[in-house]
């Protein structure tokens, strides 16, 4: 029996070692790209997080978040990091739960699978890029442009639409639309949010330690801690990543309130500014020490400080106004960035339409499909990865087990 798999990404990898565990399948890996696991060695900022301990306590979304439930407790993060540990990665959990490859680089996890995939009955196909693929009476057949390639049972496992630049493209979603799965609205998520507030370009670089609240037309719809960093055209960092899902979807104003002290009470910043006011240095120094410089100054510039004079020469009403800035500056939200920038595809192949407990699907037998095509999206912090080896693994176990 032959077990064909589109995208050697993630997914896929972990679809072609779970498939190739029962000998008697051949199975065969199909890669547009020059090598596998391109998008693997760019995340986690090159360190690939590749999974979090805490993985098992929810932060799944989607149209049917208890889709992912099955897969995530037949494979969770322990049964992965054992996995990995059996292909010979050394890894490291952070206090946080994220877990990181041991040698900093991911490069060893994308390394580990590929010496794994070395086996006698996984045969990987290189630059093939699936074009088409038909239902036949024994199976499916898989064109691309050159060849056509014939196998009894196919996993799609062709990620999502986020990361162009990295190998995410529409393929998954048009293959398995043209075998009559349904789609849902795709939209960027774990993205960079823009702004329309003129100062963000001057502080493009700089990173702060913050807590990060989202409103919606003035109410609350998301907050997070964490490392910010501003760019050329707004927000960007972990902290923003976490709270980037349905961001400014549905119109209305949009704005991200950041306290730049969040374990610091306004009243007690209040007073260390008033105390500086028996120093001789100029306004636009008052919250030196405290904060990045160029962000010290341009909030002072926000609260409205005037340039030019001295700390001793404010109002006490002045350094109080600096407070409540530093501890709640808010910036106007326009957009997120687009699918290319983004980490993450939040939509996708409607689950419903496939099995939990096998990812088989429920309109094509011996169609299957994983990872980021299905409508599954994690949060911030190793999720994503975690999801991709859960529900690669199941299809793999599943296509390669069936009635053998
Ligand atoms: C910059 C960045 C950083 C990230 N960091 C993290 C992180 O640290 N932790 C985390 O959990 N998640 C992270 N993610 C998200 C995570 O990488 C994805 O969710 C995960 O890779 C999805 O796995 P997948 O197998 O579904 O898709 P992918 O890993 O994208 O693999 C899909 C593969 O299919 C191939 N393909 C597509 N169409 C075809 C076709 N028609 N024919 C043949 N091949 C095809 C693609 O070339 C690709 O190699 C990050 C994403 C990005 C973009």
């Amino acid at each position: 029996m032959t077990i064909g798999i589109i995208g050697g990404g993630a997914s896929g990898m972990a679809a072609a070692l779970a498939a190739a565990e029962n000998e008697n399948v051949q199975v065969v890996l199909m890669e547009r790209q020059a090598r596998v696991g391109r998008k693997l060695q760019a995340t986690g900022n090159g360190r690939c997080n590749l999974t979090n301990l805490h993985a098992l306590e929810g932060g799944y979304h989607g149209e049917a978040p208890a889709f992912s439930e099955y897969a995530l407790e037949a494979f969770g993060p322990e049964a992965a990091l054992s996995w990995f540990r059996g292909l010979g990665l050394y890894t490291v959990a952070e206090a946080s739960g994220r877990v990181y490859p041991y040698s900093d680089q991911a490069n060893s996890v994308v390394d580990v699978l590929r010496f794994a995939l070395e086996k006698p009955n996984i045969t990987l196909k290189l630059g093939f890029e699936a074009e088409k693929v038909k239902k036949t009476s024994g199976g499916f057949l898989v064109q691309s442009r050159e060849e056509a390639l014939e196998c009894d049972r196919l996993i799609i496992a062709c990620g999502g639409l986020a990361g162009t630049k990295l190998g995410g493209s529409m393929s998954g979603y048009k293959l398995l639309r043209s075998l009559g799965h349904k789609c849902t609205k795709l939209r960027p998520t774990l993205v960079q949010i823009k702004t329309s507030w003129g100062g963000v370009a001057g502080l493009k670089g700089v990173r702060a330690n913050c807590h990060a609240t989202i409103l919606h037309n003035g109410e609350k719809t998301a907050e997070s801690a964490g490392e910010l960093q501003f760019t050329e055209y707004g927000l960007s960092g972990p902290v923003i990543f976490e709270i980037s899902r349905d961001v400014c979807q549905g119109g209305g104003d949009w704005v991200c309130r950041l306290d730049f002290l969040p374990h610091i009470q306004e009243d007690e910043l209040k007073t260390e500014l008033l105390g500086r006011k028996a120093t001789a240095l100029p306004a636009s120094e008052l919250l030196t020490g405290i904060l990045h410089n160029r962000l010290g100054r341009v909030l002072t510039q926000a609260a409205g400080i005037r340039s030019g004079c001295a700390i001793s020469e404010l109002a006490d009403a002045e350094l109080e106004q600096v407070a409540r800035t530093v501890k709640g500056f808010e910036v106007p939200l326009t957009e997120p960035m687009g699918m290319d920038c983004a980490q993450v595809t939040a939509g996708g192949i409607v689950t419903e339409e496939f099995e939990p407990q096998t990812m088989e699907s429920r309109l094509v037998p011996g169609l299957y499909a994983c990872g980021e095509v299905l409508d599954v999206d994690g949060d911030c912090g190793g999720y994503n990865l975690q999801w991709a080896w859960s529900s690669g693994r199941l299809a793999g176990l599943h296509a390669g087990r069936k009635d053998t």
